[in-house]
């Protein structure tokens, strides 16, 4: 395999039974937990009080200036509580506990036009923001001032990055399978926005005729959704190595893919935006793999945000009870003690894994070079482990610590049981900090 393809691991993708399942929605819990913070950049601004009636889809924080956007009630009701909660993805953030009347009633918009192709790029947008499309896959900046900055960097390409490499994760091939005209219409306004002038879309190899439709859809409406299919190598979903495997060129340190002419976006950024167009609702649901070892029925939900990760467990039926369970997919993830911690808009996965069985040995470097043979930024990931044990700050951005995508190959092979990403999670954090 060349070069391109160097690093990574291949794991087995367990996508069954849930990829045979259609998307379901689950059913609105009683109470919803919605923080105003769901991404990075500033938190929203509250703007409502407790025991205020509220509607579906109504604003319970207000953008502010700089990179912002609004959070929304997920259900309609009252407002129960407004407090504080550390939510391990996204950190510290006002959250406002809204009671569920049971009536979605719906707040009312009216949106002044509804086809991408009569809207400016700055029109796309401003309805975008208004709408407040987050964080398909993991933590990131709002969609809006992603576009924008596609725009102001002129990208060439627009990828709709639909490559699933992780245990158990299937949402975008859902998504594409059932809504592929939705898809290739989101897709085109933000083709619009950016004023890119070459659309592709990336799939790993497992998938099979789904991508048949939304390339016909994509040609109805006057573009060629051109296709690359991607060896099912784990992380080549991430925008870095992917980067790598179109171009056969890696990302300097510090270049993003916009100053190389391209943006990313995701299948459910895609129907956030046919939504946004067509009827003004804001993000209200997530859509997220519930699965796992210890889930009796896996499947891809379409989830209330503020619904807690115990709520949407007790609705899958879950025949073990969970040692772990897991924010996000098993390789990035993060593992939650919590379970009222809510489900927001970075979550795409939610995993409930029952005991290996297996005794856990002290963690222990064996120097048997693993790490550094499945890395795909080509770091040595023990020496980097080894410092961030010492907090040798130095040592680590010696090493290029930065470079690291968290992509977890590394703790994955490593037979010593290394946490190294989690070692060097943290001393980035802890720089982040200082
Ligand atoms: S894989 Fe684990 S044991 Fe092997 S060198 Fe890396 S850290 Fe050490
Ligand atoms: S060091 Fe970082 S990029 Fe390299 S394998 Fe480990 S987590 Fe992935």
């Amino acid at each position: 395999m060349s070069k391109r393809y160097h690093g990574g691991i291949w794991l087995g993708l367990n996508k069954r039974p849930a990829i045979d399942r259609p998307v379901d929605e689950l059913s609105a819990p009683a109470r919803v937990v919605i923080p105003l913070l769901q991404h990075r950049g500033e938190s929203a601004a509250l703007c409502v009080k407790k025991g205020d009636r509220v509607q579906m889809g109504q604003p319970l924080g207000t953008d502010v200036k700089g990179i912002s956007c609004a959070a929304h009630s997920s259900v309609s009701g009252a407002v129960y509580d407004i407090t504080e909660i550390d939510h391990p993805i996204i950190g510290k953030s006002v959250a406002v506990v809204v009671q569920n009347d049971g009536n979605d009633a719906p707040f009312g918009y009216v949106p002044p036009e509804r086809d991408a192709a009569k809207m400016s790029p700055d029109e796309i947008i401003s309805r975008i923001k208004r709408v407040s499309i987050a964080s398909a896959c993991g933590p990131d900046y709002p969609l809006w001032a992603r576009l924008r900055r596609m725009a102001d960097f002129h990208i060439r390409t627009l990828v709709l990055n639909a490559v699933e490499t992780e245990p158990y994760i299937c949402n975008a091939q859902k998504l594409i399978e059932e809504d592929p005209e939705q898809i290739a219409s989101g897709f085109y306004a933000m083709m619009k926005a950016t004023g890119c002038v070459d659309a592709l879309l990336a799939v790993s190899d497992d998938y099979g005729t789904e991508t048949d439709d939304i390339r016909k859809a994509a040609s109805l409406m006057g573009y060629e959704l051109r296709l690359l299919r991607v060896p099912q190598k784990y992380p080549s979903g991430h925008e870095k190595f992917l980067f790598r495997v179109m171009t056969g060129e890696a990302l300097r340190d510090g270049i993003s893919p916009e100053e190389m002419e391209t943006g990313f976006v995701y299948a459910e950024d895609c129907l956030g935006v046919y939504m946004a167009i067509r009827n003004g609702t804001p993000q209200i649901t997530k859509v997220v793999t519930v699965a796992g070892s210890a889930v009796g029925n896996p499947q891809v939900f379409e989830i209330r945000i503020g619904t807690s990760i115990h709520d949407v467990l007790e609705r899958c039926s879950l025949s073990f009870e969970p040692e772990r369970v897991v924010l996000g997919s098993a390789m990035r993830g993060t593992a939650v003690d919590d379970l009222h911690t809510p489900v927001i808009k970075p979550v795409y996965a939610l995993l409930a894994l029952k005991s290996d069985g297996k005794r856990r040995q002290p963690a222990r470097c064996i120097n048997c070079g693993k790490c550094a043979k499945v890395c795909p930024q080509g770091l040595f990931p023990n020496f980097i482990a080894l410092n961030a044990v010492n907090a040798d700050f130095g040592a680590c951005h010696e090493l290029h610590i930065e470079n690291c995508i968290e992509c977890g190959s590394c703790s994955y092979i490593c037979p010593g049981r290394m946490p190294i990403v989690e070692l060097i999670k943290n001393m980035k954090k802890a720089r982040v900090e200082e």
